[in-house]
Parts: C-alpha cells; sequence; structure tokens
C-alpha cells in the first residue's frame, strides 16, 4: 500500500460523525485507541496525565501495544471527537482547544512557537504543537535541524512534527499542488524533500520558495514579470494572465516572460544579476528560451541591453 494510500485510510477511519447515537462502538474504540497511543507515545509526563483520565478503560491488545504514537492531526481529531462523544471529556480539554482556535487566527512564528514547546504550563505545550502543525512548511526548516541534532531533547517531537506536517499536507495538497501559486512569492507549490541524517526522507507539500502551504492561488496560466515604477500592487490578475511586480517581490518568482516597461538601469541589472545567479531547477533552464520585451518608455542603456541578451533567450525592443 503506498504511503499515500495507508494515510487516507488512516483520516478515513476517524469519525465522520459525532453523534453518540449514530457512532458505533467499534468507532468510540478507534478514539479511544487513538488517545491511548498518544498518552504512551507523547512523551510529555503532564500532558499523560490529562489524558489518563479518558483512556483508563482501553485493554490494549497486542497490534495496539506495536504502534506508533498517532499524528498530530489524527490526536486533535480524536479530542474533538472525544469532547463530544462524552461530554464529561470537555472539562478539562474544552479550553485547551479554544485556546488552540485562537492562537491559529493569530498564528506566531516558528521561533515563538518552538520556545513554548518548553513552556511550564502542559496547555501551552499542547498548543505549540499543534500550532507548529498548521504553521507546516513554514516552520520545516527549523524542526529540521532540531531532528538533525542528536543531543536535542526536542529531537523526538520534531520528527513527529515533521512526519504530522508530511501526512497533513500530502492529504489536504498533494491531489492538485501543481496548480497552486504561493501569493507572498508567486512560486508555484512543490512536493519539497526533506533530509535528516540516519530518517527516510520527508516530503510536504507547499511553496517551493518559503515552504507554506495555508494560502495559495488556483492558478495554471501564464505569469509575467514586470518592472515598472508605476505598478502599485504586488500582482495583478489581467488578460488571462497574472503581472506580477518585481520591483515589490525585489527577489525572483516563477514567470513565462519578462516585460520591462519602465525601470531605472540600476533595477535592470540588479534583475539580471538575479537571474544570471538563479540556480533554482525549475526556473534556471527556462531563461534560455524567455522572452524579455522592453516598453518604449524605458531608455536603458546599451550596456544594459546587452545584459538582458546574455540572460534571456530574446530581447525585444517595443
Ligand atoms: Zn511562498
Amino acid at each position: 500500500m503506498s504511503f499515500l494510500a495507508k494515510l487516507t485510510s488512516a483520516f478515513e477511519q476517524l469519525l465522520t460523525t459525532t453523534d453518540p447515537a449514530v457512532v458505533t462502538a467499534k468507532q468510540q474504540r478507534r478514539v479511544k485507541n487513538i488517545l491511548w497511543r498518544e498518552w504512551r507515545h507523547g512523551n510529555d509526563p503532564e500532558y499523560a496525565q490529562q489524558l489518563s483520565g479518558l483512556v483508563a478503560d482501553v485493554a490494549p491488545h497486542q497490534e495496539l501495544r506495536t504502534q506508533d504514537r498517532p499524528l498530530a492531526l489524527e490526536v486533535e481529531t480524536a479530542l474533538r471527537q472525544a469532547c463530544q462523544l462524552w461530554p464529561k471529556t470537555q472539562d478539562r480539554w474544552a479550553a485547551p482547544l479554544h485556546l488552540l482556535d485562537e492562537q491559529r487566527r493569530h498564528l506566531a512564528g516558528p521561533d515563538q512557537l518552538l520556545a513554548d514547546l518548553h513552556n511550564p504550563d502542559w496547555v501551552k505545550r499542547f498548543v505549540a504543537r499543534q500550532t507548529l502543525l498548521t504553521l507546516g512548511g513554514e516552520a520545516v526548516p527549523q524542526l529540521t535541524r532540531l531532528a538533525t541534532d542528536k543531543k536535542s531533547p526536542l529531537r523526538e517531537v520534531a520528527i513527529w512534527l515533521l512526519r504530522s506536517i508530511e501526512a497533513e499536507t500530502t492529504a489536504r495538497l498533494s491531489a492538485h499542488f501543481s496548480r497552486l501559486l504561493c501569493p507572498r512569492c508567486l512560486v508555484r507549490f512543490y512536493a519539497n524533500q526533506v533530509f535528516v541524517p540516519g530518517l527516510p526522507e520527508f516530503v510536504y507539500y507547499g511553496c517551493r520558495a518559503c515552504g507554506q502551504g495555508r494560502e495559495f492561488l488556483e492558478w495554471t496560466g501564464d505569469v509575467v514579470a514586470v518592472l515598472d515604477e508605476k505598478m502599485e500592487t504586488a500582482y495583478v490578475e489581467q488578460e488571462g494572465v497574472i503581472r506580477g511586480n518585481w520591483l515589490h517581490y525585489r527577489s525572483l518568482f516563477d514567470c513565462d516572460w519578462v516585460e520591462i516597461i519602465q525601470a531605472t538601469d540600476e533595477d535592470v541589472e540588479r534583475f539580471a544579476v538575479q537571474v544570471g545567479n538563479d540556480t533554482d531547477p525549475f526556473r534556471q533552464p527556462r531563461y534560455q528560451d524567455m522572452r524579455c520585451l522592453i516598453g518604449p518608455a524605458c531608455r536603458l542603456s546599451e550596456n544594459t541591453v546587452r545584459i538582458l541578451s546574455r540572460m534571456f533567450g530574446q530581447v525585444a525592443l517595443e
């Protein structure tokens, strides 16, 4: 069974309804079993104590004993279902889950959340772990560093979060990631690989540049890199293409051609240097066949035009 098939089946096994009249004893057991695995493998004694009441009646069979820690999304889904199935659960878990919802509305950066993994309050630690899952690819560089550091007390939780981010972004984005464009970077989504020595590689879906996987444009059309001092927005959709404002981003993005409408020699040369130094495997081979159009209002020096001619397959003065 492929990783994706296994994952889909794991999520399908979670409940689709929490109406106690409909939920079968087998499904209730599944929720308890997930929480039992979290209680056993969560590696946070105070947090485990909060779970212990929920799993006290679980009689772990041999198969359950051999299973790993459940993924972060499975844990959270199971906790929310437990609150609905067994209302007394809410006494302990409603407030932490509410705080988690709040934290997601005002997302902190990865450094703050990683610091909260050491917080003396178990609720803050729980919320930080689950919020790092939400942050996804944006937290991957820091999590990879922790996972690589064999002396770090956070190594195990970092590996678990990398696996959880892999699973969550695979389930949500793998079927259509090639149609998605990051509005922050104008860079396409990708199956990003992460290597941690001694472990199988991780793959997560998100922007190839910034890693984030929450904001995206559904876009399969062309993208133009525009250099125009009069352009005010970061990008605009116009006549079936996205026109990205390089003077806003000041860094390269995934474009199909270039239009220099109005820009100084200095800015154009800076742009050309970035193109010349670009090592991105998706973009780099495309420049040799790419068009670069220079508008009539743009008075570039001969030297700048010569530099552009070296970078792009075709430079045309309009
Ligand atoms: Zn991005």
